[in-house]
């Protein structure tokens, strides 16, 4: 069994997450693959490492001053590093980055290292090798990825090290520049990490339940949007990027060649438990590829025993008998 583990921003903001990171990673032997975004938020009014680079960026380009946001960014990795109590040495590597730093430095290089430093410091402190994007991950001149050169580096670099740490977000173009993918980038570099090693699994861990009417860094326990129609979808982006909350037929056909098996998780609400069962059933008749649909609520799970028998499910378990109406609502998550 062979499993590539994604972790998003949040979930490597700071020392605290990089240890439930590591307990995630070290409660299964078959982790050995991590692809890790930049760290991201703490609280609502942090920001973003990849938010500020950009912002450097801007700022050498108009020739502005820009040691507050250099230092506000080499404080955070070292704060990471000294909280984590591990030895490396994270400031000669970024000293080195933004002693080169110029007008000219192309965007993608400045944004691409918020990703590149987090993972080195989640390969120290995992104890995995930390493999370079820009080494293993290629894309053409025309910008679109080379996912045959780019499966065969990362199969290689996996067979050559065993355990690896891996930057999302960004590859290199054939004249070793780096180039960024969209925003929200990672979690495609950990789908071809996935693909490329024919991992049995591929675990993205950035979860949130549902659309909440506010964000649950400001209002306590906000309330669920449990009725949105696709038109109101559309018009959400997710977390400030351009990128669209896909829908389940767009996900669906992303895997539509059926490389890689699938675990659906059916969250219920309201007592829809059967009409979800039925809809997701029903869409997955014309799915060609492996998968297995599990939940927290095991009337889910029964509606969809009833409807498909063949189906492989997977019941999840939490405290559903003291409290039914939450069973939808708890689940492992990082944030
Ligand atoms: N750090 C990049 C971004 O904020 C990529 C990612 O997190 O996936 O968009």
């Amino acid at each position: 069994m062979l499993k590539v583990a994604k972790f998003g921003g949040s979930s490597v903001a700071d020392a605290a997450q990089f240890k439930k990171v590591k307990k995630i990673i070290n409660s299964d032997k078959s982790r050995r693959v991590v692809v890790v975004s930049a760290a991201g938020k703490r609280n609502s009014s942090d920001y973003k490492m990849t938010d500020l680079l950009y912002l450097l960026q801007a700022h050498l380009k108009y020739g502005v001053a820009a040691d507050e946001i250099i230092k506000t960014l080499r404080d955070r990795f070292i704060g990471i590093r000294d909280d984590l109590k591990i030895d490396y040495p994270i400031e000669q590597l970024f000293d080195s980055f933004t002693k080169e730093l110029s007008k000219e430095t192309p965007v993608d290089y400045i944004v691409s290292r918020g990703e590149f430093f987090t993972s080195h410091l989640m390969a120290e402190y995992l104890g995995f090798s930390f493999v370079d994007a820009a080494d293993v991950v290629f894309f053409g001149y025309d910008g679109k990825l080379d996912v045959e050169k780019t499966y065969a580096a990362i199969e290689k670099a996996v067979n050559d090290n065993g355990k690896v740490v891996m930057p999302g977000f960004y590859g290199s173009l054939p004249n070793g520049k780096i180039k960024v993918m969209t925003r929200g980038g990672s979690d495609i570099s950990g789908a071809l990490a996935a693909a490329a090693i024919k991992a049995d699994v591929y675990e993205n861990w950035t979860d949130v339940s549902g659309i909440l009417m506010a964000d649950p860094r400001i209002v306590k326990d906000p309330k669920r949007i449990v009725k949105v129609t696709y038109a109101e979808l559309r018009e959400l982006r997710l977390e400030g990027t351009g990128e669209l909350i896909p829908t389940f037929d767009e996900v669906l056909e992303l895997f539509a060649a059926g490389a890689m098996p699938l675990i659906i998780e059916l969250k219920a609400h309201g007592g829809n438990q059967a009409r979800l069962a039925e809809a997701v059933v029903q869409r997955l008749d014309s799915y060609p590829g492996l998968f297995c649909i599990e939940s927290f609520d095991p009337r889910a799970m029964s509606a969809v025993r009833k409807l498909r028998p063949g189906i492989v499910r997977g019941q999840l378990s939490t405290d559903f008998r003291a409290n039914p109406g939450e069973a939808d609502r708890k689940s492992t998550r990082l944030n």
